[in-house]
């Protein structure tokens, strides 16, 4: 299990560069990310020698098989026994995860860790995570292949008098159905003026004529999600839809045109917002331009204008302007891209020339 090693090691060299004892990572997708466990009870203890496992009695056997370069010890978190561990190894500063520690079991740890200083520490982990492995991108590949395939076949049920929520829950079952091993995040499907609610949530508002219908959804493969967003317009099509999505449409050609590692990542958000300010809508562009997708729907880096993350080989992350107009709708376009030396490969295939539905198509 190579890449788990290389991630342990990872950590026992931030260990030393911090000079701490120990990390004890909670966050269950960090936790996954070291040690390949999926469960999500339980936490790792990592030194400069030893890599343990605590989870409780329900996971000790899937821990085991799934985590081979760690010590697997079976008890609760909130037991003397993690505790017990620690002193006994001798160890006399710990690391926390002090985003995801929540406030009862800070009381707890610092409750039993008596004779250990306790560091926080914060992105070490997702640091990591930022940057993929071939295998990971493969994943990430697959399940924005899997949601362009089932989002293709979903598209032509969306029509006047259909609901949104029809419209997701279709999508949803499609995905799973093609293998899916559940949603990225749940499907957001927003028409008309409530597609200018960037992250609405599908109602029972039924799909009408000139309406923006806008869906964003991912699938799930080896844990691994995908993310993207298109836009339509149900005719009758008037020129204002025409005009906001040619907008958004050159915002995110000129987003992707400016993905290449070395690049600021606020450069990206930058090269995108230029043409909807130019455009004279940049008021309606209230969201950063991206942010990464592996484990997690948004994790680093962050693509936006306060940005200061840099973007490196491996990375995958979205490219998504959007305008959004209030009492008249709103368009997003986004795709999901692994940054490379001379530019993106674009993981999401589905076509972005502006679609007309329920008439003649463009
Ligand atoms: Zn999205
Ligand atoms: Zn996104």
């Amino acid at each position: 299990m190579k890449p788990f090693e290389d991630r342990i090691k990872a950590i026992r060299h931030k260990l030393e560069e911090e000079k701490v004892d120990a990390a004890y990572i909670s966050f269950r997708y960090n936790m996954r990310y070291l040690s390949g466990f999926t469960g999500d009870a339980g936490a790792l203890l990592i030194t400069g020698s030893e890599a343990i496992l605590f989870t409780d009695g329900r996971y000790t056997e899937q821990a085991s098989s799934q985590a081979p370069d760690f010590r697997v010890i079976e008890t609760k978190l909130d037991k003397d026994v993690v505790a017990d561990t620690v002193s006994s190894l001798g160890i006399k500063s710990l690391t926390f995860e002090s985003e995801h520690v929540t406030f009862a079991s800070w009381e707890n740890m610092t409750k039993r860790f008596k004779d250990t200083r306790l560091v926080p520490a914060s992105g070490w982990v997702e640091k990591l995570r930022a940057k993929k492995t071939p295998e990971e991108i493969q994943a990430i590949r697959k399940a924005a292949k899997l949601a362009d395939d089932a989002f293709s076949m979903v598209v032509s049920s969306i029509r006047p008098g259909v609901s949104e929520r029809d419209v997701a829950l279709e999508l949803e079952f499609t995905m799973r159905k093609m293998g899916s091993e559940g949603v990225a995040f749940p499907i957001i499907a927003v028409s008309g003026a409530r597609s200018s609610l960037p992250h609405g949530e599908p109602g029972d508002k039924k799909i009408e004529p000139g309406d923006f219908v806008t869906v964003d959804f991912g699938a799930v493969w080896s844990g691994y999600v995908s993310d993207c967003t298109r836009t339509f317009v149900v005719e009758p099509l008037e020129e204002r839809h025409r005009e906001i999505y040619e907008v958004v449409r050159r915002a995110q050609q000129a987003g992707l045109r400016a993905v290449r590692a070395g690049v600021k990542a606020s450069e990206v958000d930058a090269a995108g917002r230029k043409v909807i300010e130019e455009a004279g809508y940049g008021q309606y562009f209230g969201h950063g331009i991206g942010h990464g997708v592996g484990l997690q729907v948004h994790e680093s880096p962050r693509l936006g204008q306060k940005s200061e993350d840099i973007l490196e080989p491996g990375m995958v992350v979205t490219v998504e302007p959007g305008v959004y107009i209030p009492g008249f709708g709103g368009v997003r376009i986004e795709d999901l891209v692994v940054v490379g030396d001379d530019g993106p490969e674009v993981l999401t295939s589905f076509p972005k020339d502006l679609k007309v539905l329920g008439g003649l198509e463009r």
